[in-house]
């Protein structure tokens, strides 16, 4: 199956404003002279370096482009994407252009998707538009050939934008929809648990601190933010709750212990009991203010109905936009280690079904959630991607962690054996594909990696973990 079959995106069909822009689409290729379509398509043909140059230039100088777009090679990419489509705009036939104007509706989907400012899609459109114009004037043709080469022109680029924008704007209100849902599921589940878990991590955290004085060693102390509570509360915390000051008081403390507190810590002579004492006060006084905070913002969270699966209680599909759109987002930061995608895929499922039942097979598929929960850190993310599909996202991963994650959750399947309703004891197998993020900006195609890598390891015989090259 493919990913775009299950995102909330796919459901919204633009039909409606697809439908108008086919017409007047049609109607414009329709009402311009085949000869002036030709002199444009030529001159554009003549000028395309020009225009090249100037996209180019843009992509490089724009400051929010330019952070998006970062190397050479990105630049590049995009170019030769701008290069076909300017190609194919004015190149188009009667037949192509409803498969043209959906393909335009994703990719204003997708300029949202990864960030790519709103007004840089309007404006690199003018700019094109300008660049031909100018050409336009400077021919020696007619004043009439002039002048319906001129409106063909201004209309297509701005139908091309009209469908980017709508595509741009849907994708949007997806996702101000979803965040708020993604909110909902999360904290619906079982919110009294979460909180004393991650008092517990804070605790432990702050043991690990002194155990690090009882036996100094060579490694400096453990910093807070990349503790079980840091990373919760970096990739999970902010898409719980909506933004509120009290989750920008705690990152400030966390800030604070890890880089001010520690490192003076870290460089007073053990003996010096007064230094390390009023040091260490400083951070029990910081942990109170966090564990404070934290109560407050549970708190102020009712129980809601949750939106998990309910056979499996894993993450339900619709929530992978709102997580990853984060992911992509935090991988940004400097010295940001990506995250990793896994899919899962239970080997033979049918089987199980057909010799031992569905109720069985449920059981089957409760069991691989809890082994796969159990597997992963309480910052990981674990999704029931489709019937017998699951879909992780392990943050700050690299290849090995990934691997071993992985690994872990296919040998505990394996040696798992679940009681059948009727008596009977099954053995299961998973399948699992994996794929790194490495600062790619678009996430689709890293689950497209990944479920590649799933196929591979189905065909390679199965029960075996395939990690993308
Ligand atoms: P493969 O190793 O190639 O993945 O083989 P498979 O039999 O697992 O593959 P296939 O995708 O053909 O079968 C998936 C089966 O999973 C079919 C469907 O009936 C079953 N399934 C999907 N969702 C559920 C569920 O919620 N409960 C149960 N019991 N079965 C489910
Ligand atoms: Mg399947
Ligand atoms: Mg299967």
């Amino acid at each position: 199956m493919t990913y775009d079959e299950h995102t909330p995106d796919a459901g919204n069909h633009p039909e409606y404003a697809e439908m108008l822009v086919t017409d007047e689409w049609k109607a414009i290729i329709a009402g311009t002279p085949p000869a002036v379509i030709q002199q444009v398509y030529g001159l554009i043909t003549d000028n395309m370096q020009e225009l090249l140059t100037a996209y180019l230039h843009y992509l490089g100088t724009d400051p929010v482009l330019s952070k998006l777009l970062n190397t050479n090679e990105m630049r590049a990419k995009w170019t030769a994407v701008f290069e076909e489509w300017v190609y194919q705009l004015f190149s188009m036939q009667f037949s192509d252009v409803n498969h043209f104007v959906q393909e335009q509706h994703a990719l204003g989907m997708k300029l949202s998707r990864v960030g790519y400012p709103a007004h840089s899609v309007s404006k690199s459109l003018r700019m094109i538009n300008a660049c031909i114009l100018r050409h336009i004037l400077m021919q020696a043709w007619t004043d009439q050939e002039k002048m319906q080469s001129v409106m063909y022109v201004n209309h297509l680029i701005g139908l091309s934008y009209e469908i980017r924008n709508h595509g741009y704007m849907q994708s949007i209100s997806d996702q101000t929809r979803l965040d708020e849902s993604y909110r909902l599921a999360v904290i619906g589940s079982n919110i009294a648990m979460e909180r004393e878990r991650q008092r517990a991590f804070l605790t432990e955290w702050e043991r690990n601190i002194l155990a690090w004085f009882y036996s100094p060693s060579d490694i400096g102390l453990p910093r807070l933010a990349k503790s079980e509570f840091g990373m919760w509360f970096l990739h999970k915390a902010s898409l719980m709750f909506e933004r509120t000051p009290k989750l920008q008081n705690i990152a400030e403390c966390i800030a604070k212990i890890d880089q001010q507190i520690l490192p003076k810590l870290e460089t007073t002579q053990y003996d010096d009991r007064a230094a390390i004492g009023s040091q260490f006060q400083l951070i029990q006084q910081d942990l109170v203010k966090i564990k404070f905070v934290i109560n407050e913002i549970f708190d102020s969270h009712i129980e809601l109905d949750n939106a998990r699966d309910s056979l499996t209680r894993l993450l339900n599909r619709r929530f992978i936009h709102t997580v990853l759109s984060r992911e992509i987002a935090l991988q940004k930061r400097e010295g940001a280690v990506g995250f990793a995608i896994l899919i899962l895929d239970l080997d033979h499922f049918k089987t199980v079904n057909d010799s031992h039942g569905h109720a069985a097979g449920d059981m089957a598929l409760q069991k691989v959630a809890t082994l796969m929960t159990e597997s992963v850190r309480p910052s990981d993310f674990v999704f029931r991607y489709g019937g017998e599909e699951m879909l992780l996202i392990l943050v700050e991963a690299d290849a090995s962690t990934a691997m071993h994650v992985a690994e872990n959750i296919r040998s505990k399947v394996a040696q798992a054996r679940i009681q059948a309703p009727g008596g009977n004891s099954i053995a299961l197998t998973v399948s699992i594909g994996g794929a790194l993020a490495k600062g790619k900006i678009d996430y689709e195609s890293v689950i497209a990696e990944a479920d590649k890598a799933l196929y591979q390891a189905k065909h390679a015989g199965r029960n075996r973990v395939m990690m993308s090259a």
